[in-house]
């Protein structure tokens, strides 16, 4: 496996890759990999003869009371575990690499991105938007691939993606959790023991969401009051938002019908936890 941190060393070598008639997979992460990070690479390496890895901490998606500074870095762990997956690269740019001096462009997904962690976090998805977008163009996949986990950056790229033409086929893969239910998370390390004994609150919540509405309930107040009842018991956890959105353009629902998203984040201390379940009725 090979490290590259030029923008301009990997489109070359992407280029070359095309050039021999070979796809390529990109799965964009910030680092710190763990299981879910792992899926991922093994989704792309089953559908795709090359895998990129890219690890870029994006200072443009944390807002200034953020967690940039903080987030947990480990390069020579990530290269590692890349390389056990079967990686072929790990694309590891320099902050001054992806925003040169000059740099003053960005990409806005409008409607979808206002709300549930848009609200929380202005100007979160125009970092995100942009800074996939400049991967797009630098590495040029012919797949990329992306967690579930983040259910509202996954429709937002896949809405970029439709709404600028991009040339490329997006991947979802379901959130990978672990033995407890607790979504895997490179956040998950800031917990307490503590914390860390009462995040799988959330996942038993919307589990047990999930019966209600195969109980036949179909009020989206209502199950969303469940939800945020059974949440609120837990001493530790601070609810920042609980909402049933449509799982396209994620507006609220006010009935589930269709594909719908229950998207939660929850606060435990200062580490701010989401999850979420896709809903078909
Ligand atoms: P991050 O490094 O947190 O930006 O995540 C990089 C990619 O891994 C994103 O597409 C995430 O949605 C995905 N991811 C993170 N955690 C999980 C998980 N527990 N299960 C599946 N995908 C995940």
């Amino acid at each position: 496996m090979q490290r590259i941190s030029a923008v301009s060393e990997m489109t070359a070598w992407s280029r070359e890759k095309q050039r021999q008639g070979e796809t390529i997979g990109l799965v964009p992460t910030m680092g710190y990999l763990h299981e879910g990070h792992l899926t991922l690479i093994r989704r792309a390496k089953e559908k795709c003869n090359r895998v990129v890895v890219s690890i870029f901490v994006n200072p443009l998606q944390f807002g200034a009371n953020e967690d940039f500074a903080e987030y947990p870095r480990d390069l020579s762990r990530d290269e590692n575990l890349a390389a056990r997956e079967g990686a072929d690269v790990i694309f590891a740019p320099l902050v001054k690499g992806m925003y040169p001096q000059g740099f003053h462009s960005s990409v806005e997904v409008e409607k979808l991105t206002d709300r549930l962690c848009g609200q929380a976090r202005p100007g979160h998805f125009r970092g995100v938007a942009t800074v996939v977008a400049k991967l797009f163009n630098i590495v040029g996949p012919d797949q990329a691939f992306f967690g579930q986990k983040d259910a509202q950056q996954l429709a937002v790229i896949r809405r970029m993606v439709a709404d600028l033409n991009m040339p490329l086929t997006i991947v979802g893969v379901p959130t990978v959790r672990e033995p407890d239910g607790l979504a895997m998370s490179s956040r998950n390390v800031y917990l307490t023991p503590e914390q860390r004994q009462a995040a799988p609150v959330l996942v038993r919540s919307l589990r047990e969401a999930r019966e209600l509405i195969g109980q036949g309930e179909r009020d989206a107040a209502k199950i969303g009051g469940f939800i945020r009842q059974r949440i609120t018991r837990e001493p530790l956890a601070v609810i920042d938002y609980v909402e049933i959105v449509d799982n396209d353009f994620l507006q609220p629902v006010d009935k589930l019908a269709g594909t719908c998203l229950i998207a939660l984040a929850v606060r435990f201390g200062n580490t701010r936890l989401i999850d979420n379940m896709v809903v078909e009725v």
